[in-house]
């Protein structure tokens, strides 16, 4: 496809992490002529990062909607994953490794129970003595007490973003890899496509911003009272080998945790800095996660290093993702702000979007971009 002229598809999604490639592919699935665009390689940003862990149960407190939202996609994630291996040709390792968080102190064994209390209603979750613990686990036998969830899965996220779009390839799907997205194309109150590196592209139906911590930057062509504080918060992540995996289960302690990869990598993770577009490892970032390993029993201490990397998770202030229409504005879905859980959320992602197009439907409310309207820019009417 040649630069600088103006072409039209029905949909253009902004950014290929995970959450514009699987927004892409759902879209093009259901028979949607889309344009995929990042101004980097496909997954090259917060997506590389992820460990890939798929987990309501560790990811949200007593919730309703955040709950729903992440249960809704997790319960997706099965025949998604299976179309997806089909059509690529790839596997994505999904692993159905099971999630135990571990209380080590009251205060955190208290949290559990009442977490417990909530969620046992909802999935399907065991409430474990340090005995069966040590049963599941040997390495956490000092825990005092755990929730587990033996269905929850992990996949590889890399992996995972490059055969969604190989799958999307092989559909209607067109994509544009190392052009940045400069400016919304906006006239009336609609967006109408996007100005590019390489030329102007044109939606017939709408532009899906799934740029990551940069959404606001695109955002900002609107020139609205309506503002979404999206911020990056730096996750880094250390890989660790060994010839026998010290655990099976993904575990959480103290607000970290490990994730025993099929690939006999061992993941620790993970920190949240708030320092800014910087995604370098710092040796901060190292200390504190070696720090945190005897949390999880003697034998990671003895295992090799392999390397480490960090990445910048979308933040909205409340921490939730932020999805739907921007209000009085036709043309434009925003999806964003996946923080923590955005491998995990991207799949009901995609089928919201989807909805959207088919039916129109919104998103639940508790996620819209309305949450943020701010009365200050721009109006000054008393
Ligand atoms: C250390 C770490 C561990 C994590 N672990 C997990 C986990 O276990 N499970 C889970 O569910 N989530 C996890 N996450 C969170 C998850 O990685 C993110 O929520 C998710 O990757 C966000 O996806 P995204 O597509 O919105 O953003 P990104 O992956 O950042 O993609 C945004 C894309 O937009 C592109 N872009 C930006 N601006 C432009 C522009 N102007 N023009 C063109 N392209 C543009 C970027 O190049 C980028 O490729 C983790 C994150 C980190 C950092």
């Amino acid at each position: 496809m040649a630069g600088n002229i103006s072409q039209s598809q029905d949909f253009i999604v902004v950014g290929a992490g995970i959450v514009g490639a699987m927004t892409a592919y759902r879209l093009v699935s259901e028979g949607y002529s889309v344009l995929l665009v990042d101004k980097g390689p496909p997954g090259g940003q917060a997506s590389r990062a992820a460990a890939g862990i798929l987990s309501p149960s560790a990811e949200s407190g007593p919730s309703q909607p955040f709950f729903e939202l992440l249960q809704r996609s997790f319960l997706l994630y099965p025949a998604l994953i299976q179309k997806i291996e089909e059509r690529s040709h790839m596997s994505v390792d999904l692993n159905q490794s099971g999630v135990i968080q571990a209380a080590l102190d009251e205060k955190e064994e208290a949290r559990l129970e009442s977490l417990y209390r909530w969620q046992k209603e909802r999935i399907n979750l065991k409430w474990l003595t340090p005995a069966e613990i040590a049963d599941l686990e040997p390495d956490m036998k000092h825990a005092r007490a755990a929730i587990y969830a033996p269905e929850e899965m992990q996949v590889h996220a890399p992996k995972l973003v490059q055969a969604v779009i190989r799958a999307g390839h092989e559909e209607r799907l067109t994509s544009r890899f190392g052009i940045s997205v400069q400016h919304l194309i906006v006239e009336d109150r609609r967006v109408w496509g996007v100005k590019t590196s390489e030329g102007q592209y044109f939606a017939e139906k709408a532009v899906v911003l799934a740029a990551g911590a940069w959404n606001p930057f695109l955002l900002a062509d609107l020139g609205d009272r309506f503002e979404i504080p999206i911020k990056p918060i730096k996750g880094q992540v250390l890989s660790l080998t060994a010839d026998i995996m010290p655990m099976h289960h993904i575990v959480f302690a103290r607000h970290r945790y490990v994730v025993p990869k099929p690939d006999g990598r061992f993941i620790v993770g993970a920190t949240e800095d708030d320092t800014g577009f910087d995604d370098r490892v710092k040796v901060g970032g190292v200390a504190a996660l070696t720090g945190a390993l005897d949390d999880f029993g003697p034998r990671i201490r003895h295992m090799q290093w392999d390397t480490a990397w960090a990445g910048l998770r979308p933040m909205a202030p409340d921490g939730l993702p932020v999805l739907g229409v921007w209000p009085q504005w036709d043309g434009l879905f925003v999806a964003g702000g996946h923080f923590r859980n955005g491998i995990l959320l991207s799949a009901v992602t995609a089928d919201l979007v989807v909805d959207w197009a088919q039916n129109g439907t919104l998103p639940p409310e508790a996620f819209s971009p309305q949450r943020f309207k701010t009365s200050s820019r721009n109006d000054s009417t008393p």
